[in-house]
């Protein structure tokens, strides 16, 4: 099955892609990037993985992100037997196909102590990493070093301007999404990860707010101002999540069992209740996957010209050869044709008559 992040914008971008592989095109839809931000410890990793459906994260109270690590997703066919192939791909390791997650895990790891040693040293070195698989949408998600305040072990003295020099690099890039990862047990007008996303995104208009841990707040208490903006507004909202502890990362627990146990906390919490469309890991992809489709219906307009104007190259060098029977051009005004019927319905789509698009 797909991963929570992509369920719905994915038949959308493949209908695309089949029309441009038609064309002979390789242009595309190029979804923004979406990066995670926030203090050490926060959740951003296990956020990331929950939205791709993957155990591949290193991630814990130990074992930080001291890197950041570029992953590309990338879609590829299923298999013709039905099943699924799916691999990861590091830049480092050229030619090597790693099936076992959990070995990506571990290369990660290592590949950060190559770079940044084995003394909690933080680098602005990338890790890219390709996960080829038939449920993901292609996007790139980048995980970030946390923000940290005191330097330990082999960090410089400011670590902690060095971090948000790095984080800033990434997020100040105007079309990247920007998930800003905070503890519920932490204080939101505190916050590292609101503060830094308002510097690169100052009218809010690409920050998601993520409020994570919200099992193991203070008993007594609970999120709900926080995910009504009540504490810190911002425009696009706050998602609240829970995420596996580091006891359930120890006894192994499955990113699938972990979406139920989500699931019944949220249930089981009447002060939740109202707030369904604010809670939980799918809520949290829906969100993502609605700006994607906004995104999508923000550029849909220039590819359609940008086939026309193919159209019409096309069109002149069939004129210079003379008549043949299955026309390169008439191919082509069939299929605009076709994609301008899809934009429109894909316009009522967003507009938000039916919320899901109909793949067939
Ligand atoms: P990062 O440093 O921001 O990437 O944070 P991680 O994703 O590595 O998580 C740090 C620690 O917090 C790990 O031990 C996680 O198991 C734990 N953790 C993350 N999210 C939650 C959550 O929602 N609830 C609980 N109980 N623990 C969490
Ligand atoms: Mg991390």
């Amino acid at each position: 099955s797909a991963s929570p992040l992509g369920n719905s914008v994915i038949p959308i971008v493949n209908k695309l892609q089949d029309i441009f592989a038609q064309l002979g095109s390789q242009s595309t839809i190029e979804l923004p990037q979406v990066a995670v931000v926030g203090s050490q410890s926060s959740g951003k990793s296990s956020v990331l993985e929950a939205l791709v459906g993957r155990d591949f994260l290193p991630r814990g109270s130990e074992i930080c992100t001291r890197r950041p690590l570029v992953l590309q997703l990338l879609q590829t066919k299923r298999n013709a037997d039905g099943t699924d192939e799916e691999y990861g791909e590091f830049l480092h390791v050229p030619g090597k196909r790693f099936y076992d997650f959990s070995e990506i895990r571990r290369e990660i790891q290592a590949e950060t102590e190559r770079e940044a040693g084995g003394n909690k040293g933080v680098t602005d070195k990338q890790i890219r990493l390709k996960i080829f698989s038939p449920n993901v949408l292609d996007i790139t998600l980048v995980d970030l070093p946390g923000i940290t305040k005191v330097p330990v072990g082999d960090q410089p003295s400011d670590i902690e301007a060095r971090i948000r020099t790095m984080i800033m690099s990434y997020i100040k890039i105007p079309t990247c999404l920007i998930l800003a990862v905070t503890a519920a047990n932490s204080d939101l007008a505190n916050s590292d990860a609101l503060q830094i996303a308002g510097n690169a995104d100052p009218d809010g208009l690409r920050t998601i707010g993520v409020i994570t841990k919200l099992d193991i707040m203070d008993r007594g208490t609970d999120a709900c101002n926080l995910l009504l903006g009540k504490v810190i507004p911002l425009r696009l909202g706050y998602v609240g999540v829970v995420n596996r502890s580091q006891e359930d990362i120890m006894m192994n627990r499955s990113i699938k069992d972990a979406l139920v146990a989500e699931e019944k906390f949220f249930r089981s919490r009447p002060v939740y209740n109202g707030l369904a469309d604010r809670c939980g890991v799918p809520q949290l992809a829906k969100k993502l996957n609605q700006i994607l489709v906004q995104h999508i219906k923000a550029v849909l307009p220039g590819l359609k010209s940008r086939i026309s104007s193919t159209l019409v190259t096309v069109a002149k060098e069939h004129a210079s050869y003379g008549e043949i029977t299955e026309s390169k051009a008439g191919q082509g005004a069939l299929l605009l044709n076709i994609l301008s019927k899809y934009s429109e319905a894909f316009s009522t789509m967003v507009e938000g008559k039916n919320e899901e698009m109909s793949t067939t």
